[in-house]
């Protein structure tokens, strides 16, 4: 069998290219007679590579000398704790509720100090962003939080909240490197990498060095110092040294593809075939607010249950992998980030006109 399409939230499609190259790199990487997998850390091979991955990600983001590049581990799940624990001086931070992580930080912040919701879209099933350019933040606020691109949900932060000077703390997980940022707009920018970048294991924080200090929380781990991490330049302990040649090779990989303006445009064009067919469509609609929409993550349902399980059933046995809802919400989630092509795209639409039709 083939490659099919696939369409998961995270752990998802990586470009076929990285993952031929990785292939022809398993036995013996670079002349080194071993593989990336087997070699030290600290070794030069090793050394080029995790820094050549932190030099590209540089350009591609085009990240000030002023912030650091973390390469962790831990998953988007431990930076919830690293971040209230490191930033929450004044014990107190806000946090804006869109969805099912920002909640998570939101409730794992409330451990260590006292975390705020200053806006939220519970109300309506996150489907969209809650006005955000006059919150009420608090004047001793050490950070304003936001999860920037809401994978379960589909909406996407298009204009950044008025933090009123606050440091902007914010989740990119399923957004990484969709589009160009003006990192300077943010105090900490993280993600797993496992949604639009690489392997399950690597999170990548990008952290304005004043926010660096060993004035942390009582009780915080030395594994959990973001200084820790960012004197060592990410070689503290064993960090996951082939995820993040994998993120390299995805990092050299865009710069190929013309960097992050052109993901933007791609990225663009595929999400509007897909959001253009469910706005004309009788029997599919999607879930969130138009203005809000994400270009990474399209949830969608037919409203009638039955009808999305057997469009789930079918469209796996066609090829198009992983179309199901997350457990929490139901209905259809197409994912289609960076590495997905825009064959795909159109193929799944193409399938979706062909179901509709058959079940009118
Ligand atoms: C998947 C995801 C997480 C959780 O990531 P883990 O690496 O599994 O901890 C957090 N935030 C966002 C936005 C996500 O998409």
């Amino acid at each position: 069998m083939g490659r099919v399409y696939n369409f998961s939230a995270g752990p998802a499609v990586l470009p076929e290219e990285v993952l031929k190259e990785a292939a022809d790199e398993m036995l013996d990487y670079n002349g080194t007679g071993m593989s990336v997998m087997e070699m030290s850390h600290r070794s030069k091979a090793y050394d080029d590579i995790i820094k050549t991955a932190e030099k590209d990600l540089r350009e591609l983001m085009n990240i000030p000398d002023n912030y650091k590049v973390l390469f962790l581990q831990g998953g988007a799940s431990q930076q919830f704790a690293m971040i209230p624990m490191n930033l929450m001086k004044n014990k107190k931070a806000d946090y804006i509720i869109t969805g099912q992580w920002a909640k998570k930080a939101y409730q794992e912040a409330k451990i260590y100090g006292d975390a705020v919701a200053i806006a939220s879209s519970a109300d309506k099933t996150f489907s969209y962003i809650p006005d955000c350019s006059d919150l009420p933040i608090d004047d001793d606020a050490d950070y304003v939080y936001i999860c920037e691109n809401n994978t379960i949900y589909g909406t996407k932060f298009w204009t950044l909240p008025n933090t009123k000077g606050k440091t902007l703390v914010a989740d990119v997980s399923s957004c990484f490197l969709s589009e160009p940022v003006d990192v300077t707009k943010y105090g900490v920018i993280y993600g797993g990498v496992q949604k639009n970048v690489g392997p399950a294991g690597v999170v990548i924080v990008i952290i304005r060095e004043d926010l660096i200090t060993e004035d942390v929380l009582p009780g915080t781990p030395t594994m959990l110092k973001y200084k820790t991490h960012a004197d060592a330049e990410s070689l503290y302990n064993t960090p996951p040294a082939y995820g993040i040649y994998i993120c390299g090779k995805v990092f050299k990989w865009l710069k190929k593809q013309g960097g992050l303006e052109a993901m933007k445009k791609r990225n663009e064009e595929k999400a509007k075939i897909l959001y253009d067919f469910l706005d004309s469509s009788k029997l599919f609609h999607g879930t969130v607010e138009k203005k809000d929409r994400s270009l990474m993550n399209v949830p969608f349902v037919t409203g009638n249950e039955e009808l999305d399980a057997k469009f789930v059933k079918e469209a796996k046995a066609a090829g198009f992998e992983n179309l199901k809802g997350h457990r929490t919400v139901g209905g259809m989630r197409a994912s289609i980030y960076n590495a997905m092509p825009i064959e795909g795209v159109k193929a799944l639409v193409e399938f979706m006109k062909k179901f509709e039709a058959e079940n009118a």
